[in-house]
């Protein structure tokens, strides 16, 4: 099996899609490089230019579950991904200040969200439930993969939680913006023990990435 815990070099996870082709050129100023085209490759685990560093390009949703079990040292996510997560079960060190948007609820423009049982569709379930039992609402999830906006213009749902970036999105659907949830960026995390164990070549890559960042 593998671990990375128990040698002295560290596995990246890295989010694919659009959060890639941003962290690509930060850890390329913090002097680490894949030898080979992530984008043009249908491999999943990368060398790089470093002999005690490899790359591993998954989803952003299965970036924080290798990190806190440790099959990868360090994982690189959107902070929704990790709010979505739920645990603290590794450290959160540094912010990229990339790919920035916000988690939001949105609604049909005008709409009035006065049910009794609001009906939320989202991908973000657990950030969803989370929000509106804070404000003390009472709402039914429902668990959706993708195309929320579809979610109330067909009747499934009242409202969305869903990333809003420019918001262009939500307006070609006749939704606006309402709630702000959170602000997201992306996140370095670091599982527990591989900050103790292998604190030398951990502190060495954060601090370079930290001055990529600027
Ligand atoms: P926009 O139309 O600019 O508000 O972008 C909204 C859509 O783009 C969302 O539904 C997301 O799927 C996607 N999106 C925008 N920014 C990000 C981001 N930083 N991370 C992940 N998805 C994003």
């Amino acid at each position: 099996m593998m671990n990375a815990m128990t040698d002295q070099t560290l596995v990246i996870a890295l989010t694919k899609g659009r959060i890639l082709d941003e962290v690509l050129p930060l850890l390329a100023q913090a002097g680490v490089m894949p030898t080979e085209d992530l984008n043009k490759s249908r491999k999943l685990i990368f060398d790089s230019n470093l002999p005690n560093v490899r790359l591993m390009v998954i989803r952003g949703s299965d970036v924080p579950t290798y990190v806190e079990l440790g099959s990868a040292d360090i994982g690189i996510a959107g902070k929704d991904m990790i709010l979505e997560y739920g645990s603290r079960g590794f450290y959160e060190p540094l912010d990229l200040k990339i790919a920035r948007c916000r988690l939001m609820t949105a609604a049909p423009v005008g709409a009035t969200l006065d049910a009794p049982r609001l009906r939320v569709a989202s991908k973000f379930v657990n950030v969803a439930k989370q929000y509106f039992s804070e404000q003390g609402r009472q709402v039914d999830i429902i668990k959706l993969n993708g195309a929320l906006e579809l979610a109330p213009i067909m009747g499934l749902s009242d409202c969305i939680v869903d990333i809003v970036d420019t918001g262009n999105t939500l307006r070609a659907n006749g939704l606006e913006p309402r709630e702000m949830i959170a602000e997201v960026s992306t996140r370095v995390i670091v599982n527990r023990a591989s900050m103790k164990i292998k604190h030398a070549l951990v502190q060495s890559l954060l601090t370079r990435l930290e001055r990529a960042v600027g």
